[in-house]
């Protein structure tokens, strides 16, 4: 993020795009662009980028991009969708640049093959009745060869008694979880998606009668079988189970499918300190997801008509204090703890929601995975302000699930006293458990303050950050201000720690 000039923020945005102002020089009219005339439009003061198939002229948007102009500049004249999924696919262009909308694309660009490796996978090689047949081909570039990477069973069937629908996905993933199993049943509308990596395979149809709110998920773990039973309205039989949805039964990258959201209804908020709140939101009955530790949502809400979104890292009702038993996800809601910033466009608005009133939550998301810290002895947690909301089930699911672990270090930075999050709690968990540390550092401490002061800093980490033993199995996660994250790998590798033993969340 770079700092944005006054009068530049995202509610000025929206104001210009409301103001009637003609945005793409075209007076409304949409037009075809060719490649030859995309890559023309490929300077600052005339750039036009094709996201998915959709020219806009960004021109008028450049001083407003929170990543910049250098970043908007990348993709100037090209497709930028490659570009645009990398670093913030969940940002909802469709709606912040409707107003910039030039026209379609021609021919629709072939976004180039990563890494010289181009994935194609052919689909619905129909080998029996209920089984389809995915074979995924890579096209080694280079050597111009195409060879086989493997071979997927991914499928559906359904059977149905007097009273219930039972649809099965059988992935045949061995260690199939709770985590990685989306189901929404709402409106007469099924979505189940099984995340397998960084793919999704879904089943998403239009019932073809009515059934209950209540959605029952049984997943078999060891063989990978999932199984989705809902209650049917009404005891009749089924001829189908309905109507296939666009993506029904599929197997794609994770980053091709769209975001999907439902609506989550506030049901308390609660003061954490002077300007952070923990939101609780409840899941609609029909819902089933988990959010990984590490992983964020996102939170959709239409400000002055136009749908802006922002992520968010969920965390628990409170810091367990013991850890004998593993978390239990209570599967109806889902807490985030947010600091409403007195200029902020999106915690401003969130700010004024009322108890019973509804938001938009997405899919999880994110790139952490429990892994990196399963076989660590000592866990070292970062965390500048708000970037405390991932250690929170990080530091849950280390003390309660990772046996190996000697030491948790929390070395957590705020302005002041009055903003450190949770404070007694950590200082209570420190008592409980001989295992855990915590540190709190402020960079504007009153002058009572006897702790430490500062920001990051080579000093203070080469201080506060070291293995407990000389070759002790580490890892840092590190969350904050992007200045704050940015820096702090830094000094880490300057003290020597690898890239992977450094975990850094970001957006
Ligand atoms: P904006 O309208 O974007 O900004 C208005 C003003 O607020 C800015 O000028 C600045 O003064 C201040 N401000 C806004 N954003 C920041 C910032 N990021 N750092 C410092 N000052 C800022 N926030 C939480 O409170 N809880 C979370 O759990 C959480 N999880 C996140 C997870 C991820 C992956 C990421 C990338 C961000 C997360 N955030 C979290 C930040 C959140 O997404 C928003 O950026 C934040 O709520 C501000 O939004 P806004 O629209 O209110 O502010
Ligand atoms: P803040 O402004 O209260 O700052 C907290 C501390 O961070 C400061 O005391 C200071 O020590 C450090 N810091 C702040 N700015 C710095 C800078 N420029 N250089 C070095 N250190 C700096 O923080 P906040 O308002 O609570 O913001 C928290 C940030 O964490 C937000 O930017 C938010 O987007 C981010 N966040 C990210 C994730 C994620 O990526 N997964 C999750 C949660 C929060």
């Amino acid at each position: 993020q770079v700092p944005l000039k006054p009068g530049r923020s995202l509610m000025d945005w929206i104001r210009l795009t409301k103001s009637g102002k003609d945005l793409t020089g075209l007076k409304g009219r949409l037009i075809e662009v060719t490649e030859d005339e995309l890559a023309k439009h490929n300077k600052k003061e005339d750039c036009w980028i094709c996201i998915r198939g959709f020219v806009y002229n960004v021109t008028p948007y450049m001083e407003y991009h929170p990543g910049g102009e250098d970043e908007l500049m990348k993709a100037a004249g090209t497709d930028g969708t490659d570009l645009f999924d990398q670093v913030h696919r969940w940002v909802n262009y469709e709606s912040m640049l409707k107003e910039c909308l030039v026209g379609r694309m021609a021919v629709k660009p072939i976004a180039a093959p990563k890494d010289g490796v181009y994935l194609g996978v052919i689909k619905d090689q129909r080998i029996s009745n209920s089984t389809d047949f995915f074979i995924v081909l890579g096209f080694d570039k280079p050597k111009e060869s195409i060879f086989l990477l493997y071979f997927l069973f991914y499928s559906y069937d359904w059977f149905q008694t007097d009273s219930l629908i039972t649809v099965v996905i059988y992935t045949k993933q061995k260690d199939m979880n709770a985590e990685l199993v989306i189901v929404d049943c709402q409106d007469k509308r099924l979505r189940g998606e099984i995340i397998v990596d960084d793919y999704s395979y879904l089943v998403e149809v239009d019932l073809d009668h009515a059934v209950s709110e209540d959605v029952t998920v049984n997943i078999a773990e060891k063989v990978g079988k999932v199984e989705i039973i809902l209650k049917k309205k009404d005891n009749i039989h089924w001829k189908m189970l309905g109507q296939s949805c666009e993506g029904h039964n599929t197997f794609i990258k994770r980053t091709d499918r769209g975001l999907f959201y439902r609506k989550c209804k506030l049901v308390s908020k609660t003061e954490v300190t002077h300007d952070t709140k923990l939101f609780c939101l409840m899941l609609p009955r029909g819902t089933h997801l988990c959010v990984p530790t590490g992983h964020h949502v996102y939170l959709k809400q239409i400000i002055t008509g136009t749908e802006v979104v922002k992520p968010y890292t969920p965390v628990l009702p409170s810091l367990p204090l013991d850890f004998k038993e593993p978390p239990h996800h209570d599967g109806v809601h889902i807490y985030l703890m947010i600091k409403i910033y007195s200029c902020g466009l999106f915690t401003q608005a969130l700010d004024r929601l009322q108890i019973e009133d509804y938001i938009s939550v997405s899919n999880p998301e994110g790139n952490f995975k429990k892994s990196q810290v399963q076989t660590s002895e000592d866990l070292i947690l970062l965390a500048g302000g708000t970037g405390f909301t991932p250690m929170v089930k990080l530091l849950n699911f280390a003390l309660a699930e990772v046996s190996c672990l000697r030491t948790v270090k929390l070395i957590f930075f705020n302005k002041t006293e009055d903003d450190i999050l949770w404070r007694n709690q950590l200082e209570q968990l420190a008592l409980r458990d001989e295992r855990f540390e915590v540190q709190f550092i402020l960079s504007q401490p009153t002058k009572d303050w006897v702790g430490k002061q500062g920001k990051i800093s080579s000093s203070l980490l080469s201080e506060f950050v070291k293995r407990s033993r000389k070759d002790s199995k580490v890892v840092v996660c590190i969350c904050g201000p992007t200045p704050f994250t940015e820096q702090g790998v830094q000094y880490l590798k300057d003290l020597g720690y690898s890239q992977e033993e450094i975990h850094a969340f970001t957006a």
